[in-house]
């Protein structure tokens, strides 16, 4: 499960356009006086309102405010993680196009790349030296290794 931090929880309840999700979700809506009104989905009366400068869906009949996350938990049923992971896969079907959410994911890969390096060099010198040495040195040096072996013997 990745991680979620303070920042990207931020993200989904912030710049995630309340009165878009409600239209995502499929929430029943009625216009009322020049305003949008949207089925509360916890009572499913349309005394309710959203607030674009805190991004929050009000229901005046349960006298509670829902964020983009707990508005997902309600329509959906389902418990916060979940609630998350549904808006992270929202979030990315929007910004997919425009791509404004990619610099938070290129610094894991730094890690990866130094450790197989120093494992792959000490494994291959010690084993490609024995398999390398009878092939290119008989062949280029057959002089040296024989004079080597009689004056050895
Ligand atoms: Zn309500």
């Amino acid at each position: 499960m990745p991680r979620l931090s303070a920042q990207t929880l931020y993200a989904l309840r912030n710049y995630i356009n309340i009165d878009r999700l409600i239209t995502q979700l499929q929430i029943p809506t009625q216009p009322l006086n020049a305003m949008m009104r949207f089925q509360c989905p916890l009572c499913a009366h349309f005394h309710t309102a959203t607030h674009p400068n805190t991004n929050l869906a009000r229901c005046f009949d349960c006298r509670k405010n829902l964020n983009t996350i707990e508005l997902v938990m309600a329509v959906h049923h389902t418990p916060f993680l979940k609630a998350v992971a549904w808006l992270q896969q929202y979030e990315k079907s929007l910004t997919d196009s425009s791509g404004t959410t990619q610099s938070q994911r290129v610094l894991p890969k730094r890690r990866a790349t130094p450790n197989p390096n120093p494992l792959a060099t000490h494994s291959t010198d010690g084993k490609a030296k024995p398999a390398q040495q009878p092939a290119s040195k008989i062949a280029t040096s057959n002089l040296i290794t024989i004079k080597q072996i009689l004056n050895k013997r």
